[in-house]
């Protein structure tokens, strides 16, 4: 991969601009620690700029019929597999991932683009003809206008590709606000959509970061505003947001809880909870970062997962077989560290370390088990977002799901076993919006919703499937009749003709 510095520059109505702002912030390769490129951060008049040029488009791209629309789409995903592996060392080279994870998501990404390319199905409304004598009630789906995206640095790829197919598949334009620490993916996944046929002004880019954001949520010119990151932030887009009049979804934080029932099949169990646990470094809001170990579960698998987690080769992304590479930033390192500090101090055992950076150069941490942790610790309730596993041993079934309640946050949760009565139990009283039985990271395919629940979202359409259309769209509902058809009732009388 090459490793020149690049350029992040604004794209809007068709033209990649430089954006107002004076400041930037660096974009690093988070392996070596070295800058690659420079965000610009852009102003609140950026954005104004963005929203004027999704505004005009608008006015064609919804009245372009949806079976042509899609064929923009079509050929969308055809360059998405041609630059498959390009794309792929591009989320690996700002983001540090490996070859894998960053390959997961770019083929995540492109079956959003697939579900999009359905999107004549997807907008049928409904209709019952003869509500009374002659009169038909029918429903329509139509586009809200200019909608924005505002993203987070850990999927550059599939997070961007959650929205950006299914807005303008169903006649938006649209306006990506990328992490300002992940800027290149997002501006490549332009780039090709623009090969596409896309229309200019469709899709516009504005970089930057809290002062873009708010620029976003204030527009009067912009209907919705979907976003994914950290639940702080989700928090204030959703009330921001809402308050100057917007539609929005605000997917958020987590802290995941992995149940390992004492019947699990260990040896298929413990690489799958370690690959959710210590994956992308952490760094994913499905990553399982707590082990709920059940009766003499306990032991075994704590020592089964430190075996494997001591084995795991440091190294960066982009070198083969590295299995646990670097954060995303020194600053979002010290923060692992200060938790694992913390869950020493507040009594938790440290059973692996990972403190002592593992490799001098980029953002590396060791692999680290924060073991004994207790229900009213912060280290078992607070988001640590790196490669720490937090582990409770606890002694039934229901003392692991009430111990997975006490979370305020309902992203995932996985459970570990074979009996099919403990997996009802734990479906039926488990507060998480995406379940995973022997799965450790429960990531629903594209034509499911993304699910998080209590304060892993704000909202109430969720991103990808079908809540993912209506978010982008608005509903009329028709009630008609035409009054030279002698059949036609002569009054319209509510709630329904007698
Ligand atoms: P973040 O909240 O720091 O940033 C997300 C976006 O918000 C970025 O575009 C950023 O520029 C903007 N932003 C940051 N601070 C802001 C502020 N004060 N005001 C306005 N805008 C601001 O999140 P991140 O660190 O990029 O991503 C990691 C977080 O995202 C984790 O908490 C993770 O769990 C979460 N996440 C959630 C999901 C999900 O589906 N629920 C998916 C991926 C990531």
């Amino acid at each position: 991969m090459q490793k020149t510095r690049r350029q992040v520059r604004n794209f809007i109505g068709g033209e990649w601009v430089e954006g107002n702002g004076r400041e930037t912030e660096p974009v690093y390769d988070p392996a070596t620690g070295e800058t690659i490129a420079e965000t610009p951060l852009s102003t609140k008049e950026d954005v104004d700029r963005a929203v004027k040029a999704a505004g005009a488009a608008f006015a064609d791209w919804s009245k372009t019929p949806v079976v042509q629309r899609i064929q923009v789409l079509f050929r969308y995903k055809m360059l998405l597999e041609e630059h498959f592996e390009e794309l792929r060392d591009l989320v690996t080279l700002e983001n540090g991932k490996d070859a894998k994870d960053a390959g997961g998501e770019v083929r995540r990404g492109i079956e959003v683009v697939e579900f999009a390319c359905g999107m004549p199905s997807l907008l049928m409304g409904e209709s019952v003809r003869d509500v009374a004598r002659g009169i038909d009630n029918v429903s329509h789906r139509f586009p809200l206008g200019v909608v924005a995206a505002i993203t987070p640095f850990n999927f550059p790829c599939m997070i961007p590709l959650w929205t950006m197919p299914v807005a303008i598949g169903a006649g938006n334009t649209y306006i990506l606000k990328p992490s300002e620490r992940t800027p290149l993916t997002s501006q490549r996944l332009v780039e090709l959509l623009i090969e596409a046929g896309l229309p200019e002004g469709v899709v516009n880019i504005v970089n930057g970061a809290h002062d873009a954001v708010n620029g976003i949520l204030e527009h009067p010119g912009i209907e919705a505003v979907s976003f994914v990151g950290s639940q702080p932030v989700a928090e204030h887009v959703y009330r921001h947001g809402a308050a100057h009049g917007k539609r929005v979804q605000a997917l958020a934080g987590a802290k995941n809880s992995m149940i390992v029932m004492p019947d699990a099949v260990l040896e298929k169990a413990v690489p799958n909870i370690v690959s959710s646990a210590y994956g992308n470094a952490g760094e994913r809001c499905l990553a399982g970062s707590v082990l709920v170990a059940v009766g003499e579960a306990g032991d075994r698998v704590v020592e089964a997962v430190k075996e494997a987690a001591e084995k795991m080769k440091v190294g960066p992304g982009y070198e083969e077989g590295s299995e646990l590479t670097p954060l995303i930033r020194d600053s979002h390192r010290d923060r692992v560290k200060d938790y694992v500090d913390l869950g020493e101090s507040e009594g938790a055992t440290v059973a692996l370390d990972g403190r002592e950076p593992p490799l001098e150069d980029g953002f590396f941490f060791g692999p680290t088990i924060l073991d004994n942790i207790t229900e009213n610790m912060r280290v078992a309730r607070e988001e640590i977002f790196g490669p720490v596993l937090s582990v409770v041993r606890v002694e039934s079934l229901k003392e692991a799901v009430d111990f997975t309640n006490g979370s305020s946050f309902g992203n995932a949760c996985s459970i570990y076993t074979e009996n099919g009565a403990a997996v009802r139990y734990w479906r039926e009283n488990v507060e998480a919006g995406m379940l995973g039985v022997n799965v450790g990271v429960a990531a629903p395919m594209a034509f499911f919703p993304f699910n998080g629940i209590k304060n892993s979202f704000y909202g109430d359409l969720h991103a990808t499937g079908k809540d993912g259309v209506r978010f982008f769209t608005e509903n009329k509902v028709e009630i008609a009749r035409f009054l030279s058809e002698p059949e036609t009732a002569e009054a319209v009388k509510m709630p329904t003709e007698a």
